[in-house]
């Protein structure tokens, strides 16, 4: 059949009708009227969104979604839920700061401007061992057909899918990996940015522990990133490096490795005395676990009879368990008979209690002496920072000493005394430990830190008040 003339005429007038409506509705989701309310501010948020979703490789489980709309400020995030304790408390941390920062950095905005803050995310899990996160943060500043896009951010974070702990270079790298990784990059930014670097870039690409801390591992190799005004302009944005698999052989772990301890990063060792007792040994374990740290535990070989569960946790643990004697006796009072009696029967006594090797030795009061030191037969240790937490018998006050050291300077090297039968003990470790990584300080045991703080293999020695200084 044929179409009269006439209607093609009136066919392609609707056609080209159609076509400025079309036109019209897709240019205005770029400019002034990218959207006048709510309804059509999720649409345009669900449009951003969908470009994460289109090429992200690991699809988390559970997503939350915060979207906030409002003139003229909104917040559109999306972030994932991965129900496990520690990434998910760190994940709302970041989220909620970045609302209160929106927040309070437009407080002064014009009304007739619209700004609104957008978070979303990339994961990845190129091992089975380990999980990477990437959230991306931007503020679109609409003012009439300008949108202005600012504060780009990134938030990098890399977590066991086993326990939930965080895990940092040395987890996925061997030792000297910051080396490494400088040599490297500095050679890649010279070579293809050569002319964008900015005066003082070589500051993020030394070998120092402040860098290549925002990293996440993907299907391609390990992707660094470089936060807007580092190593280019703040308008390059954020500038993103994959150092391919190829590139990694010498370099990365075959497998994650949780208990790695970095030698180039602070280390501090806190030690727990006269225990175990139930209740607060306990909850001091309780937190340790929590953070996935370690401690040492000076045991009295009467407690670990009495309470042989509390030794088998901290075995499981992975704690290091040191032999304090069976009765905490001032040694200096007894005869080198009554010595060799209360260390051999109360490391026994623990032993059998915890089943795991007891490895280190320290005297009550650390009231050492020849014959102690030949009787234990093991490293005898003495500490560097005294919490008198025996005589204050207060949280905070234990967690004031040792805040004050590191404020003074640094805690690195150090060992830390505590008692692990007091309740408040329990809570100053509740305060201590979060503040430590916060600060950048890794946990490890006494023998760890002698072997990779000093550089020494433990040996059947002193470790005297003077030693654990850096
Ligand atoms: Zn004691």
């Amino acid at each position: 059949m044929k179409t009269p003339r006439k209607s093609k005429k009136i066919l392609a007038v609707i056609f080209v009708l159609l076509f400025i409506f079309v036109a019209a509705c897709s240019v205005s989701h770029f400019t002034n009227d990218a959207y006048r309310s709510e309804s059509q501010f999720k649409e345009y948020v669900y449009e951003y969104f969908s470009e994460f979703d289109s090429h992200r490789v690991k699809q988390i489980a559970v997503e939350e979604e915060l979207i906030e709309y409002d003139r003229p400020l909104s917040i559109a995030f999306r972030y994932p839920n991965t129900g496990m304790e520690g990434p998910d408390e760190h994940i709302n941390n970041i989220v909620n700061t970045a609302k209160e920062d929106f927040y309070s950095i437009y407080a002064d905005a014009d009304r007739k401007t619209k700004i609104v803050r957008f978070m979303a995310y990339d994961a990845y899990q190129p091992k089975k061992e380990a999980i990477s996160i990437v959230i991306h943060q931007e503020d679109e500043l609409h003012d009439g057909d300008e949108v202005d896009v600012q504060n780009k951010k990134i938030y990098t974070y890399n977590y066991s899918t086993e326990t939930g702990e965080a895990l940092e270079g040395i987890n996925f790298f061997k030792g000297g990996f910051r080396a490494y990784f400088s040599q490297y990059l500095t050679k890649y930014f010279q070579e293809n940015h050569g002319d964008e670097l900015l005066d003082g870039y070589q500051n993020y690409l030394t070998a120092s522990v402040n860098n290549f801390k925002d990293f996440v591992v993907t299907d391609g190799g390990v992707k660094f990133y470089f936060q807007p005004g580092t190593v280019m302009a703040p308008e390059k944005g954020i500038v993103s490096v994959e150092v391919g698999y190829q590139d990694l052989n010498d370099i990365m772990r075959e497998k994650v490795d949780l208990d790695a301890i970095d030698p180039e990063k602070p280390m501090v060792a806190l030690t727990y005395d006269d225990g175990p007792y139930p209740v607060s040994s306990n909850r001091i374990l309780d937190c340790l676990e929590k953070y996935g740290q370690v401690a040492t535990f000076f045991e009295l070989g009467r407690n670990a009879a009495a309470y042989p569960d509390v030794v088998k946790r901290k075995a499981q643990l992975g704690m290091e368990i040191g032999n304090h004697t069976y009765s905490h006796k001032d040694l200096h009072k007894l005869t080198p008979e009554e010595v060799a009696a209360e260390i051999n029967t109360s490391k026994a006594a623990i032993e059998s209690a915890g089943g795991k090797t007891v490895t280190v030795f320290r005297p009550p009061y650390g009231n050492t002496s020849a014959v102690v030191e030949t009787t234990a037969a093991m490293p005898v240790i003495l500490w560097s920072v005294d919490t008198l937490d025996w005589k204050s018998r207060d949280a905070n006050s234990v967690f004031n000493e040792v805040k004050k050291i590191h404020d003074k300077g640094s805690l690195n090297g150090r060992v830390i005394l505590m008692h692990s039968i007091y309740d408040s003990t329990a809570q100053a470790t509740e305060m201590i430990v979060p503040w430590l990584l916060q600060n950048g300080y890794q946990l490890v045991t006494v023998s760890e830190l002698i072997q990779y703080s000093y550089g020494e293999a433990p040996q059947p020695k002193l470790y005297g008040y003077g030693y654990f200084y850096k």
